[in-house]
């Protein structure tokens, strides 16, 4: 069968400290890989690239041992931790430059991966994304599933479109990744942004599995920095909440210095104590949520301007890959000439 009509499919994971965790998820994605490069659904080129995020453990040392075993396996290697939605972007952003098709799962397979041989069937029938949604958060605890919850209500509130329960475990074809990496934001909410590139979508449903082994990289601290870049990167309905309420307090203000100067013609001068105080704490504390909420978003301008890079690479086993694939095909155009 010939090779040349078939997609390349690059399955991007993103690895933080997943050393406990790798050597249970890498042969589950290579026996799923090969089994679609076996049945000819995918190129013999497909890769799954592992990208190391900074990792404290021995996860590199590991991507490189699986990579001496088998060249299915590739890497890259952050040279500090730039978070997760950081991973992904060099992910993706190394192997479209090779792969028709880029699938993104976590390290820890806690999205189903036997969904894959499906999303790239769904990819063949003209869906440029494919997304996974969770259709059972049960393994989730109650806090996640309702802070979760929240965080899709109050986005659909401010009128962002996301895929509810969709994390990042999607499948997008090299044209979405090509227009995706048109956005030069410096901290891209990858969530949020696919769905706005428009292209044909579909969605294919599991269930979430717990984690296997390893710990989650989301405390809570981790969840709430997450949600508000969300909120922030896509909607400045903070800001006018602040000068709906600036406006509301005005109004209040200007009723009470029509009350004042009743007062004061009566005679009644002297203000109580408690109002004084209410008021000057009231509004001392709202002028400092307003400030800090205008100060967000300076200062996220601030990060912006500065243009520096999302990450630094420090190696990349991936393009290397193709680079002596190309050398060594050059070399034998050469000598056969
Ligand atoms: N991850 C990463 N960089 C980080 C944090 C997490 O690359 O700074 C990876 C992590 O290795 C995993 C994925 O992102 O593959 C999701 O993280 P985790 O499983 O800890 O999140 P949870 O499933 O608990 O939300
Ligand atoms: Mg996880």
């Amino acid at each position: 069968m010939p090779q040349t009509n078939l997609p390349s499919l690059t399955i991007v994971s993103p690895c933080y400290n997943e050393e406990p965790m790798l050597p249970t998820s890498a042969p589950v994605l290579q026996n799923i890989l090969e089994r679609l490069m076996l049945s000819h659904q995918v190129a013999d080129d497909s890769k799954i690239l592992f990208v190391d995020d900074g990792s404290q453990d021995q996860t590199w040392t590991l991507i490189c041992e699986l990579q001496h075993h088998n060249p299915i396996f590739t890497g890259l290697q952050f040279s500090r931790n730039y978070g997760q939605e950081a991973a992904l972007m060099a992910g993706m952003q190394t192997a479209y430059r090779h792969a028709d098709l880029i699938i993104t799962i976590d390290a820890d397979l806690q999205d189903d991966p036997a969904l894959i041989p499906a999303m790239v069937t769904q990819a063949k029938r003209g869906n440029d994304i494919v997304y996974g949604v969770r259709n059972d958060r049960s393994t989730d605890s109650w806090f996640k599933r309702t802070t979760a919850n929240g965080f899709y209500w109050t986005m659909r509130r401010l009128g962002v479109n996301l895929v509810p329960n969709h994390s990042d475990f999607r499948l997008l074809t090299k044209r979405v990744v090509t227009a995706l990496m048109q956005c030069h934001e410096d901290k891209p909410f990858l969530r949020g942004i696919i769905p706005q590139l428009g292209f044909p979508a579909t969605k294919l449903y599991y269930k979430r599995q717990p984690r296997q082994a390893g710990v989650s990289k989301y405390p809570l601290r981790q969840m709430i920095r997450f949600a508000l870049d969300g909120i922030l990167s896509f909607s400045i309905a903070p800001i006018r909440a602040v000068l709906y309420a600036g406006m509301t307090i005005c109004g209040g203000a200007f009723l009470m210095l029509i009350w004042i100067m009743v007062q004061h013609f009566r005679g009644a001068v002297i203000t109580g104590w408690s109002s004084i105080m209410a008021s000057l704490w009231f509004l001392g504390g709202f002028q400092l949520i307003a400030i800090s909420i205008i100060g967000e978003y300076v200062g996220r301008t601030f990060t912006e301007v500065k243009h520096r890079p999302r990450y630094i690479i420090q190696t990349d086993t991936y393009s290397a890959t193709f680079q002596s694939r190309t050398t060594a095909l050059n070399v034998h155009q050469h000598t056969m000439s």
